[in-house]
């Protein structure tokens, strides 16, 4: 991973700046519906059916709930920040919207990037829809939490779209 952080020009104090705790890659991952764009995607079995139940809950009460991205790998997180040099971003600037490669709450399998019917995908204004009101009231319920609000300590811009299956419940 060191020699990955090398390759992409990203501080070996990163970990300790943006205070993010390391992702494992977990071994459980199942296979979930097919995501908005039909690609398929994996969870974690439990991360999955709390996704699930949450997403039938909020379909009975109209409300659109939608995958956008779900477990993403090392190498996909590299590719994805690698891509973005390519195109002339600067690291610090991609480093603010995209965790570094082990650092990303993707790996571990239980994080997903909801979307919903008449937002686009993966923007701020997400905050606005009636899916994320619903999320801010009953997501919690089924474990889920929105992991980067507004001026986090992890240094990630706001991703209202964001949340992570915390098995505890936390
Ligand atoms: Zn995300």
């Amino acid at each position: 991973m060191q020699k990955m952080h090398e390759a992409l020009g990203i501080s070996v104090d990163y970990a300790k700046e943006h205070r993010l705790p390391l992702c494992r890659e977990p071994e459980n991952l199942v296979d979930t519906e097919l995501d908005f764009y039909q690609r398929p995607q994996k969870l974690t079995h439990d991360a999955f059916k709390a996704w699930t139940s949450m997403k039938a809950a909020a379909t009975e009460q109209g409300i659109s709930l939608f995958l956008i991205s779900a477990f993403r790998g090392l190498q996909y997180q590299h590719d994805l920040i690698k891509r973005k040099l390519e195109k002339g971003q600067k690291i610090e600037q991609i480093l603010m919207v995209n965790a570094a490669p082990g650092f990303s709450e993707h790996h571990s399998g239980c994080a997903v990037d909801v979307g919903t019917l008449g937002c686009d995908a993966l923007v701020a204004d997400f905050e606005n829809t009636d899916s994320f009101q619903w999320l801010e009231s009953k997501a919690s319920a089924f474990g889920f939490i929105m992991s980067y609000p507004r001026d986090n300590p992890v240094g990630i811009d706001y991703e209202p779209w964001h949340w992570c299956f915390h098995s505890e419940g936390k």
